[in-house]
């Protein structure tokens, strides 16, 4: 595919703009990666799917992109006015662990769910524990530009200031004049010349277990400074695509913005991009709502609002159907529609795989590619592009009943624009996760005949042998009238 223009809506300019690369055909994207605290839920899902996409669809088209998306392992406590616990190592203290037990537990779980989304690995993984001295040097800088302040060992932001000479504000849209008024209580946290003023650094109490010395006292690093120093480190002073969650714009985007022009005059990205949240029935997914569903949850079907377990290309597909930038309700009967609108997309394709060309087509195929590029250059509309795929399966199913034909080179287009727009760009298919697949079949065929006609010969080792194997690969057999079936458990 040639490079089609692609827009995208800026978050920072609050307008949908040409994507024009910094450095082509190179192009860095650094998306904010989950705190590591507890199992994956249905917002990492649409964040790591939507960004997926994006990453996708610009390997697709050539460019060499640099995808890095971080593991917060330190420093973010439980509430945005720095105060609080650490997240993880509130869970460690629970749970009785190590709190890098706590972040390898998580971390696994994390991966093993984005890995069953068919979601593609990132270039580069980093971890905010092991950029510890990045950031104190960040903080330096920070210092020395006098945009922060030391108090008793911790380091903070001095907002007010910075927002003399810059605009604290220009992503988010927030106003600081309201945000000071709105947050005059500087209870529990005295240290700050300003509510609004956020840590840098933070001195550790006593008990505190994950500390490192510094400049200032032995203590952590405040959690937006991650993402600072490590998109520039692997990115540079100014790269590409930020991207993240809407609940992350402020102020964790807010913050970086500031943090890098503070400490070396530049905005740390061209284009910011924020997907939208998921609410479950209307409401916003919380723990205290009984509404929270980890992915585990949504895969084995094991929450009280789920009726069965889903598929996670189901979910996948689920997510793509909405608008990145829209929000998105799920819901029990949301999903199973999804499900189905999915198999009648995927059984569409295996079809086109088996058609019959004639000599002339009935309908205008490459309109079609053109209407499918046009989609999801357009600041990535998914839904746009999902119904034109529609379209193809709807032509498909027509050639196949013998209502409409098809010439060899549409069907070798129709076949390819199935392969590169749902297989290849959105990462929909059915060899992910499911059994069927086309060597599988008859290799079990084959293995459950062997099986049937030992026991028929009495030769009770060898179908006792196989019986054994296939339980330990999870793999159950079941003998019926016309023969053996199996089903496969993950
Ligand atoms: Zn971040």
């Amino acid at each position: 595919m040639s490079i089609p223009d692609i827009t995208i809506y800026n978050t920072l300019t609050r307008k949908k703009e040409l994507f024009e690369p910094l450095n082509p055909p190179h192009v860095g994207m650094y998306v904010c990666g989950p705190t590591v605290y507890g199992d994956p839920h249905l917002g990492h899902a649409r964040a790591a799917i939507v960004f997926d996409v994006l990453f996708r669809l610009l390997t697709h088209l050539g460019y060499k992109v640099r995808y890095v998306r971080n593991i917060t392992d330190v420093g973010h406590l439980e509430n945005d006015a720095d105060e609080g616990e650490d997240k993880i190592a509130k869970k460690a203290r629970l749970e009785q662990l190590e709190p890098m037990e706590i972040v390898q537990i998580y971390t696994d779980s994390y991966h093993k769910s984005m890995d069953m989304l068919n979601i593609r690995h990132p270039s580069i993984e980093p971890r905010a524990s092991g950029h510890i001295i990045e950031q104190i040097k960040m903080i330096q800088d920070i210092l020395d530009n006098g945009f922060a302040y030391e108090v008793s060992g911790s380091v903070y932001f001095d907002v007010v200031k910075y927002n003399a000479s810059n605009n604290y504000g220009k992503l988010s849209g927030r106003v600081l004049d309201e945000l000071l008024e709105n947050t005059r209580d500087l209870t529990g946290q005295e240290e700050k010349n300003n509510s609004v003023d956020f840590a840098l650094w933070k001195k550790a109490q006593p008990e505190h277990i994950m500390k490192w010395p510094s400049p200032w006292s032995t203590g952590f690093p405040g959690w937006h400074l991650e993402c600072s120093t490590m998109s520039s480190k692997y990115l540079g002073d100014y790269f590409d695509i930020h991207g993240g969650g809407m609940d992350l714009l402020f102020p964790h985007h807010e913050c970086e913005i500031a943090q890098s022009q503070a400490a070396n005059g530049n905005d740390p990205a061209k284009y910011w991009i924020h997907n939208n949240m998921i609410t479950i029935d209307g409401q916003k997914m919380s723990k205290s709502l009984g509404n929270f569903i980890t992915l585990e949850e949504l895969f084995t079907g094991s929450h009280k609002l789920l009726t069965q377990a889903f598929d996670p290309s189901t979910v996948r597909f689920f997510i793509l159907q909405a608008h990145y930038r829209g929000t998105l309700d799920f819901s029990d009967s949301a999903l199973q529609a999804a499900e189905k609108g999915l198999k009648k997309l995927l059984n569409g394709i295996e079809l086109a795989k088996k058609l019959i060309a004639a000599d002339a087509s009935t309908s205008d195929i490459s309109k079609l590619k053109a209407a499918c590029i046009k989609a999801i250059s357009d600041d990535f509309n998914t839904p746009v592009l999902i119904s034109n795929l529609f379209e193809a399966v709807r032509i498909t199913n027509s050639v196949y009943a013998g209502e409409e034909k098809i010439s060899p080179d549409d069907l070798k287009m129709l076949n390819s624009l199935f392969a590169d727009f749902t297989t290849e760009i959105l990462g929909l298919s059915n060899d992910q996760n499911q059994q069927g697949d086309e060597l599988i079949d008859p290799l079990m065929n084959l293995i459950l005949d062997i099986r049937q006609a030992s026991r028929a010969n009495k030769d009770f080792a060898t179908s006792d042998k196989i019986r054994d194997v296939l339980s330990k690969l999870n793999i159950t057999t079941k003998d019926e009238d016309g023969g053996a079936s199996w089903t496969y458990e993950s």
